[in-house]
């Protein structure tokens, strides 16, 4: 390892890493330095082996109250008990294990698809990997917008900025060049380093790679390491919660059952049974793992649609989003920018009607401002780069103009680079032995510049400032996007400040047209009851155009909707009045990076989860800020995808909306499974208890409880978990973070269908036992069959009061259809199967006994779906 790096000259840093400046590395060389000194990234957690994943199931409360229960039954000599316990263990433990394998594995490989890229020089050309494959004396490429993907020495720099909180908790951004530095310059001044995670803000480089992975500054800083596996997610948690809760409650309740049965005289090995099989059968084992699948699921859907979900628990988030914020370019619009207008002092040249066009002394001078300070090379438009520069560069050679020539004529001496808080960009040129200061950007941030103005006449004090700002605001009215031009002749190279004393050249003017999806997509966010909000560098006319464009403004009732950031209330000292006047706007023009963030912040203050997008280093903070960050994949830089948490691979605003429908789904598929399986393990407790505390025969018998449960909990929860959801979802609001997962009403309606079922065994019990007077095995058999189809009839009772019966997501949900089957060819094949029928009690039934059973199952059906009906439930 080297021991200083800052402090030795390139060359020999570049001779002790045994590389080659502008070849880089070979691949042998790579391959060997990879075995010494292992992968790129920072140790994390070691992931759980296979078989510690399958052993950890083991330690789960519900199992061992199972455990606790196959004991018991082994020690009071029920074998057969005992052994069933036993393999309810195993299933429980191997689905679950199963599960969490699955969900691991998926993802994992969706947090490869968000992997660091970086660029490296491999072979004499240049290559983006993974950034883990980077080795010590590699030689990378860093630019605007880059995580550095290693520690490494710079080699050379342009106006290279980089911001280094996540090292050092400072926020500005820090300069840095290629000089070589004392020894004992301490890590935050080492300026001709740069150190893994931090992220490139401006400039670019190239730079030597000198130490990788833990050996980092920031793999040093044990804290910062992250663990592998997030623990469990919120909703695995609060599943977990509520599990815990009811195994309490039955365990209190078999008790109970048990000392009550006594009392009544039964027979008392029958009711410890029962005690314990209740126990086993009442409790969720499904409820946790299932939600695991449900979650992995989506994230897996989502990623077909190309959104790429970095953290299973984001999904959930998703579901809970208020606002949406969003930039302009390129998100809302399409970000195919061509030149409309050139505004000239005393003339527009107007590209849309194609009108006269002459190459006097006035356009030129404009135009090469246009091509000089500008960071597109000619010829690599296809390569990135901004857009707005591209079409200036577009405009320039369908002018006639050649850009080369331009460009050789005035080689670049500096660059000011683009800087999103004073919304301008520089450089500085030698021409014919003098010096020309080249300046584009915001109109209001050129004018503070510039005292003079170029006209055909020559140059002129610039005394009509407002009647600029007036020419851009009318354009911007239209939708159009602005940018100003100045320039200014120097004999000498200006030593300090050269951004004064400027001559005002004209203004551009750039169609940006919105998104033709965007409209759609921003009527159902507003169905959802989901705001969105523009937060933009541009100008505000220009923003609240567009707005109306996309339906996010109303031309018409658009007052105090829109907001400049220069009269943005202080955010320390907010009054109410300044509150709902921020609550109510939906655009935010000129916007800088603080500015964004504290807007987030608000919004959470206010107890809104807040998505936002975005795709510039300038975002990362934001993006991070926010509940939900949203990054772009294509137009997004490495450090946006870095901190967010989702990001988008078509760079679609349209895209949100369907991670958000997802988010929503799942949250209400857990909660249709959560009261589908508690309903129909409630209902057990009930008819058992009530006979227990009655002179009724059991209506159930312990190996039934465990029989029915393996059968009716399983497949349809899990059909439940699959569901595609409510078409409707998308026009309800947002759901209230604090909410819990079992409202009060999601609580009465499990117990309204518990009881619908109880009544309905209950019903059947009395029916054959006292009515008819059936032998007591008969009856049980009765009540056990109705049990089973009121508890498959009981999915029916999910989708919420305002659908229709008939059509709504569980009857349109397939795999509910097929594990009703399922269950159904169980039962068929217990009622046939000797051993089976043996161990379960079963006994042949007639015809008019499965007529009964018919009857009173679809009676439990009724009751629940009138107790729907008349509004009791959900
Ligand atoms: P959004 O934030 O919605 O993407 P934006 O692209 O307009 O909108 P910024 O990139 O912050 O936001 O730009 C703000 C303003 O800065 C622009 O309106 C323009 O006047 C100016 N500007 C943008 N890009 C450049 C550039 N490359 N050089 C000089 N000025 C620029």
């Amino acid at each position: 390892m080297i021991a200083f790096p800052h402090a030795l000259s390139t060359e020999e840093l570049i001779y002790q890493l045994q590389s080659d400046s502008a070849e880089g590395l070979n691949k042998t060389e790579v391959d060997e330095r990879l075995g010494q000194y292992g992968l790129n990234s920072l140790s994390r957690k070691k992931p759980k082996g296979i078989l510690r994943m399958f052993f950890e199931q083991f330690i789960d409360p519900i199992i061992f109250l199972l455990t606790a229960a196959m004991i018991l039954a082994f020690v009071f000599g029920e074998w057969i008990e005992g052994y069933a316990v036993l393999a309810v263990i195993l299933l429980t433990v191997l689905i679950g294990f199963f599960m969490e394998w699955q969900a691991r594995k998926s993802v994992d490989a969706l947090q490869k698809m968000a992997l660091t890229k970086a660029r490296v020089y491999r072979n004499g050309t240049l290559e983006i990997i993974q950034a883990q494959f980077l080795v010590p004396g590699d030689i990378i490429k860093l630019e605007t917008g880059d995580v550095v993907p290693a520690d490494a020495r710079l080699i050379e720099a342009q106006s290279l900025g980089v911001k280094e909180s996540i090292l050092t908790g400072e926020s500005n951004q820090i300069n840095k060049s290629a000089e070589m530095l004392p020894k004992e310059t301490s890590l935050t001044e080492q300026f001709n380093m740069v150190f893994n995670g931090t992220f490139v803000s401006r400039g670019n480089a190239r730079a030597i790679v000198v130490t990788t992975g833990d050996k980092t500054s920031i793999g040093q800083i044990s804290t910062l390491t992250q663990t592998a596996h997030k623990g469990r997610t919120p909703l695995e948690h609060k599943l977990n919660k509520l599990s815990h809760l009811l195994i309490w409650f039955t365990l209190a309740l078999a008790l109970l059952i048990i000392i009550a049965g006594y009392l009544q005289g039964k027979d008392l090995s029958l009711m410890i049974k029962t005690g314990i099989a209740l126990a086993v059968a009442a409790i969720p084992e499904g409820l946790p793992v299932v939600a695991t699948i449900s979650l992995a699921r989506g994230m897996l859907r989502l990623a077909r649609q190309k959104v790429i979900i970095k953290k299973l628990e984001s999904v959930q988030t998703l579901g809970e989003t208020g606002i949406v914020c969003t930039d302009k370019t390129g998100t809302l619009t399409e970000n195919t920018m061509a030149v409309q207008k050139v505004m000239l002092p005393e003339r527009v040249v107007n590209f849309e009607t194609k009108l006269e066009f002459s190459k006097d002394e006035l356009f030129s001078q404009i135009t090469a401002v246009a091509v000089l300070c500008n960071n597109v090379k000619n010829g690599e438009e296809n390569a990135g780069g901004d857009t707005m520069e591209i079409a200036l560069l577009d405009m320039a050679r369908n002018t006639g103009y050649n850009i080369e020539e331009i460009r050789t004529n005035a080689p670049r001496i500096v660059e000011i680079p683009f800087d999103t808080e004073l919304k301008r960009m520089a450089t500085l040129h030698s021409i014919n032995g003098k010096y020309l200061v080249c300046v584009k950007g915001a109109i209001e941030s050129i004018l503070d510049l510039c005292d003079t103005v170029l006209t055909d006449t020559g140059v002129h004090n610039l005394t009509d400032k407002s009647r600029w700002l007036s020419l851009v605001d009318q354009h911007a009215a239209v939708g159009l996007r602005l940018l100003a031009f100045a320039n200014r002749e120097l004999e000498e190279r200006p030593t300090g400040e050269f951004l004064n004393n400027l001559t005002l050249l004209g203004v551009m003017a750039f169609l940006d047209p919105p998104r033709e999806d965007v409209k759609e997509a921003i009527k159902t966010y507003r169905a959802a009851g989901i705001k969105v909000v523009m937060i933009t560098g541009d100008h505000p006319a220009t923003a609240k155009k567009i707005g109306e464009e996309i339906g996010l403004l109303d031309p018409e009732n658009s007052e105090g909707l829109v907001i400049h950031s220069g009269s943005l209330p202080d955010f320390e000292k907010l009054t109410t009045v300044d509150e709902s006047r921020l609550l109510n706007a939906v655009v935010f023009a000129r916007m800088i990076p603080k500015q964004k963030l504290d807007l987030i912040t608000f919004y959470q203050e206010q107890n809104i989860v807040v998505g936002m997008l975005g795709d510039g280093v300038n975002d990362a903070p934001a993006l991070k800020k926010a509940d939900i960050g949203i990054a772009m994949g294509i137009r997004g830089t490495e450090a946006a995808k870095e901190v967010a948490d989702v990001i988008l691979m078509d760079d679609k605003f349209t895209s949100t909306e369907l991670a958000i429908r997802q988010g929503r789904n799942i949250f209400e598929n857990v909660r249709q499974f959560v009261v589908f399986l508690m309903s129909c393990n409630l209902a057990e407790i009930i008819a058992v208890a009530a006979a227990s505390f009655s002179s009724l025969p059991m209506p159930l018998l312990p190996l039934q409880i465990l029989f029915l449960n393996m059968v009716t909990d399983i497949f349809p929860a899990l059909a439940l978990g699959m569901g595609k959801g409510n078409k409707d979802i998308m026009s309800q609001p947002p759901r209230d973070p604090d909410e819990p997962l079992m409202t009060k009403l999601l609580w009465k309606s499990t117990v309204i269908y518990s009881i619908s079922i109880t009544v309905a065994v209950i019903g059947i019990t009395l029916y054959a036992y006292s009515y008819k007077n059936y032998s007591a095995a008969v009856a049980n058999n009765m009540a056990f069959y109705t049990l089973i189809l009121g508890q498959l009839f009981n999915v029916f009772n999910l989708p919420k009061r305002n659908t229709s019966f008939l059509k709504n997501e569980v009857t349109g949900n397939p795999y509910i259809w097929y594990a009703i089957l399922i269950s159904l060819l169980l039962v068929v094949f217990a009622y046939f199967i000797p051993v089976v029928n043996n161990v379960l009690n079963l006994v042949p039934l007639a015809f008019d006994e499965f007529a009964a059973i018919a009857v009173f199952s679809l009676l439990s059906l009724f009751l629940s779906q009138l107790a729907k009906r008349t509004g009791l439930t959900i």
